[in-house]
């Protein structure tokens, strides 16, 4: 193995280049080749332009981090794209996860953090993750439907305010429709879910809706669907989890 090869997992945000962070921008720059999937190598158009990029489409996350090894065991410094934050749903587990399945110790490797899509999509519907909050993917990809709805379950009968990443696909529709019955099972119909699609790119869409109403909300595989708990509110068109500071506090002076 080369001894100055190296892979850094980037979480490059959300879409807009103002929400990669120094770091992350950084570790572009300074790489000999970066690695990721298509849309977000076009995110990143800008960046960089002298480095070498490969781009691959989805589901290829396991080819992807081979040939990051492969380039980094031959002495490059390859950064690994995953949209938004590498840890959340991104690429820096299954990076870590094939160096110890390669027995592989001793790669230098860093993980830069990004913003991810539950960051995002809270700042621009207000504040509603105040208070404890729960992500779930309600992809069936690589985790049974059976284990989603139990942890969506659990996590609205515990009043979690709950970010439901990777809600619906064109082959997976009929879980995000079985999510939103189990949800109202434990939550009021008038609930607030904010939903936002494709979060500072340009074709960003937000809408505020309730539970009742979440089913007739177009919703992709490029949304994020955040449900509130049951004290979040809307006010002035922006949605809020309290933290709790009002039954401690007088806020209206
Ligand atoms: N690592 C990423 C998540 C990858 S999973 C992160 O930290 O954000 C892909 C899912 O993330 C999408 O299906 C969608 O639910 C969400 N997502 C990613 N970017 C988004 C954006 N700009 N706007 C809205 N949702 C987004």
């Amino acid at each position: 193995m080369h001894p100055n090869g190296s892979i850094i997992a980037v979480g490059i945000g959300p879409g807009a280049p103002e929400h990669i962070t120094p770091a992350a921008r950084q570790a572009l720059e300074s790489a000999d080749v970066i690695i990721g999937y298509h849309t977000y190598l076009r995110l990143i158009a800008e960046i960089a332009p002298h480095v070498r990029r490969i781009g691959s489409g989805m589901r290829q996350e396991v080819e992807r981090v081979r040939h990051a090894i492969q380039l980094a065991q031959q002495g490059n410094r390859v950064a690994l794209v995953s949209g938004g934050d590498a840890g959340i749903y991104g690429m820096a587990g299954l990076l870590l996860e094939m160096l110890r399945a390669q027995h592989l110790s001793g790669m230098c490797v860093h993980i830069i953090p990004g913003i991810s899509a539950l960051n995002a999509a809270a700042a621009l519907l207000g504040a509603p993750l105040m208070t404890d909050f729960a992500a779930i993917s309600l992809s069936d990809y690589l985790v049974s439907r059976e284990t989603i709805l139990r942890r969506v379950e659990a996590a609205a009968q515990a009043d979690f305010v709950l970010c439901l990443y990777n809600p619906k696909s064109s082959q997976r529709r009929e879980m995000f429709d079985q999510v939103c019955a189990l949800l109202r099972r434990y939550r009021a119909p008038d609930t607030p879910v904010g939903v936002v699609r494709a979060a500072y790119r340009p074709d960003q869409q937000v809408t505020l809706t309730t539970l009742e109403r979440l089913p007739e909300v177009a919703v992709d595989m490029h949304t994020l669907v955040i449900v509130g708990n049951s004290s979040t509110y809307v006010h002035d068109n922006r949605m809020v989890t309290p933290r709790g500071y009002a039954e401690h506090r007088d806020l209206n002076e």
